[in-house]
């Protein structure tokens, strides 16, 4: 797959994308412009296809470019494995200044052969940089002739850092799978109850106890996509009968293409928050259209919320009240909203800054008319919120831990480098301890203290 500048604008305005949604306006200008220098700052294409691909548990990925490309990001993102290891294996092909004059292309293929042979991985799955894309190397046809003589499938993924975002990169990692994973095999049996899951990547395992759920009412998970996910389930993606998709801009262009190719209707779920997981099982229940499966959701809703209750009694009792500042992107910006506002606790301000325009009329809807919304999020920026906020809490991803020490007040990680997973009614539990232990630590009495010096 060649990424032209047609692909990228195919990709940056998908027409299921919210951006894209208003025919009598104008597409969203930030979704077409030419990637600025810096535009790669907090994740490249690169680093976007891998976050996208690198959950394929039994798969070999190896990074054809310079060693720092693959350093850049490996390892950094908390996705875990119920199985195969060899996605926590960083290969490279750690290119040269001769290979930068002369090609790296055979350097790839004796890449290619040596994790071949010495690992026998599921799939090998290569991804462009910036360095061999510039000169010139020909990934997708030394990817096929290696798969030939390997006899293993060896998937090109084009997604050089310097062709935009992050986020553009996690559509171009949909696209290899498109174009040479999904529907390339038959799954053993099908049932009527099969879905996949697109954009979950299973951080702190948070997607097994979801995937518990869906069992429990004999949904069937056929394919994740692409946390915890085994290559050849992949494979078997387009029988599946619903696409539940769970970051909506991330991977969109998998849902509509999957629809367009293979009739599979997508929804686009949260399982952050007593409200919305149970919408969520609601909602794919309809899709699936058995009202005895609505009536099995139904009593599970009734069963899991009541335990539920007992679990958070205790804590919605301290938590009530609190306040809090999100800082956080896509569907989080609100659907931990919902889930700190079922736990008694008051939202004061959100970001908005990689939000659709379906994501922000959901966070004002929730946050009300006195929510503040923060399109930029600069240290400064948020030190300021905190202040006005009077905020005792904020929750946002790791790098602005630093900002909250600063504030004096306890930090929450909600990114892909947190240790707990959140998502589905046992997420609840975890997320109202971690914010109980969080805010009740005795540090914050001595930081919050005048100094010695002061006195
Ligand atoms: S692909 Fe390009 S932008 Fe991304 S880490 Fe490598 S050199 Fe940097």
């Amino acid at each position: 797959m060649k990424v032209t500048q047609g692909k990228i604008n195919e990709l940056l305005t998908q027409s299921g994308c919210e951006h894209n949604h208003k025919k009598d306006q104008k597409k969203n200008k930030s979704c077409t412009q030419v990637a600025q220098p810096g535009a790669a700052q907090g994740g490249c294409a690169f680093d976007g296809a891998s976050i996208a691909l690198v959950p394929v548990t039994d798969v070999a990925h190896l990074v054809h470019g310079p060693i720092a490309c693959a350093g850049n990001s490996w390892g950094s993102r908390g996705s875990l494995t119920s199985g195969p290891t060899m996605f926590k294996m960083g290969f490279t092909t750690d290119i040269s200044e001769n290979d930068v004059i002369f090609g790296g292309d055979k350097r790839l293929y004796k890449a290619i052969k040596e994790v071949a042979q010495r690992y026998q991985p599921a799939a090998i799955f290569v991804y462009s940089t910036c360095v061999t894309a510039l000169i010139g190397d020909d990934i997708d046809a030394v990817c096929k002739a290696a798969s030939e003589k390997f006899e293993i499938p060896v998937i090109p993924v084009n997604s050089p850092g310097f062709v935009g975002s992050k986020n553009l990169g996690n559509r171009l990692g949909g696209e290899a799978l498109l174009e040479y994973v999904v529907g390339t095999k038959e799954p053993p049996y099908t049932t009527p109850y099969d879905i996949n899951l697109i954009g979950e990547y299973n951080i702190a395992g948070e997607m097994w106890p979801v995937i518990e759920l869906f069992e429990k009412v004999g949904i069937r998970v056929l394919a994740k996509i692409t946390g915890d996910a085994r290559y050849e389930e992949i494979c078997y993606a387009h029988r599946a009968k619903l696409n539940v998709m769970i970051c909506s801009k991330a991977l969109i262009n998998m849902a509509t293409k999957m629809k367009e190719r293979y009739g599979i209707p997508y929804i686009e779920e949260s399982f952050y928050g007593i409200a919305d997981m149970n919408r969520c099982l609601r909602n794919v229940a309809a899709q699936l259209g058995d009202p005895a499966l609505q009536e099995r959701v139904e009593q599970l809703i009734a069963d899991e919320t009541a335990k539920l209750d007992i679990a958070l009694a205790p804590y919605r009792e301290r938590l009530k009240d609190k306040r809090m500042v999100l800082y956080t992107g896509g569907v989080k910006s609100w659907s931990v909203i919902s889930a700190a506002q079922d736990l008694g606790m008051k939202v004061c301000a959100t970001s908005t800054k990689k939000s659709t325009e379906e994501d922000k009329a959901k966070i004002k809807e929730l946050l009300g008319e006195d929510g503040m919304t923060l399109e930029k999020g600069s240290p400064a920026e948020l030190l300021n919120v905190i202040e006005k906020t009077r905020a005792d809490l904020l929750v946002a991803g790791g790098r602005n831990q630093y900002t909250a020490l600063k504030a004096r007040i306890p930090f929450l990680d909600i990114n892909q480098e947190r240790h707990h997973p959140y998502a589905a009614y046992s997420g609840m539990v975890e997320m109202a301890k971690e914010i109980d232990e969080a805010l009740y630590s005795p540090i914050w009495a001595q930081v919050r203290e005048v100094a010695p010096w002061d006195r």
